[in-house]
């Protein structure tokens, strides 16, 4: 027993190190990412619970790292956040994502309206709104079809503040989905003080439809209140028809997750754009 101890412990910390040494590399280039081109968008269609049809898409960040390879936003973007990198990276995704949306319709193309995720930092900074303004104006975006997904750490900060950010987003015409909805704090207070068009149950409640009723109950109860809020209901990471049997019978509005399509890249997707109906 003792030398399986000390084999536990000896893998445990070559892997600590390889860990570790990825971490450091990240950090060190991070910086460098945006200007290297290595970062790129997938995205992720949403579609409507009752037809299959794809109604919006998230778009999601990944670094093609000269070493690592595809290196996940999970471990990049928490990264990020701890330095200005992530204002950056932040304002990179907006501009990308208008720019496509600018191409797609001088193409003709059938568009959608896309989320992008917004770290409190970018959400908080006081350049958020005119930022907005200026990339929506140089690529021609009409601001309906642009979605940012903030979570409740966003809403913590304060309050007066959060809500002069929302409240001119939507005068503007930019819609406010809460993503990751049920694994913050005080989730309903925030619900009626702020203005927010959507939410996004967190993928942690979907996996355990079937498993736990505990589960299936807060699922009931959120897209209930979402309902009775007036607000456009998003269930995320679907994975099964089980899965997709319960969120049906609840009325939710809308899924997103791999039993309809993983995140894709640009290519696909503007295939996916021509044909819309995903199941
Ligand atoms: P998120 O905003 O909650 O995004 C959903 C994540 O769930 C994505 O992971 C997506 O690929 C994954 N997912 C979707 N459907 C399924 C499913 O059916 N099953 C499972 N197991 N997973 C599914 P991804 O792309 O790795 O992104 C991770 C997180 O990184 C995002 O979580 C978001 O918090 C952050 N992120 C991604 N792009 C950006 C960005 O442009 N800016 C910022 N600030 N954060 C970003
Ligand atoms: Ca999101
Ligand atoms: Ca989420
Ligand atoms: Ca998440």
């Amino acid at each position: 027993a003792k030398e399986m101890g000390k084999n536990n412990y000896q893998i445990y910390s070559a892997s600590l190190n390889i860990s570790s040494f990825k971490l450091y590399t990240l950090e060190r280039d991070l910086h460098k990412a945006i200007q290297n081109e290595e970062l790129y968008l997938d995205f992720q269609p949403r579609v409507d619970t009752a037809t299959g049809k794809m109604v919006s898409a998230e778009a999601l960040v990944r670094w093609e790292h000269p070493i690592w390879g595809q290196v996940s936003p999970g471990e990049f973007i928490p990264l990020a956040e701890e330095s200005e990198l992530i204002l950056d990276i932040g304002d990179w995704v907006l501009e990308k994502v208008c720019s496509y949306l600018q191409k797609w319709s001088e193409n003709k193309s059938p568009i959608v309206p896309i989320s992008i995720n917004v770290s409190a930092k970018r959400f908080l900074r006081n350049d958020l709104i005119s930022k907005m303004k200026y990339v929506l104006e140089k690529t021609n975006t009409d601001p309906k079809f642009i979605e940012l997904e903030i979570t409740e750490t966003t809403l913590v900060y304060n309050e007066e503040t959060v809500s002069q950010v929302i409240q001119s987003l939507r005068e503007m015409g930019i819609r406010i989905a809460l993503d990751d909805f049920g694994t913050g704090f005080s989730s309903l207070t925030y619900l009626k003080n702020y203005p927010i068009d959507t939410i996004k149950i967190d993928q942690s409640f979907i996996q355990n439809i079937n498993i736990a009723k505990s589960d299936e109950m807060i699922i009931k109860s959120i897209i209930f209140l979402a309902k009775g809020l007036d607000l456009n209901v998003v269930a995320e990471g679907v994975e099964t028809n089980d899965q997709l049997t319960f969120l049906k019978q609840q009325e939710c509005d809308e899924i997103q997750g791999y039993l309809f399509s993983k995140p894709v890249d640009e290519k696909r997707f503007e295939q996916l754009l021509k044909n819309k109906v995903l199941k």
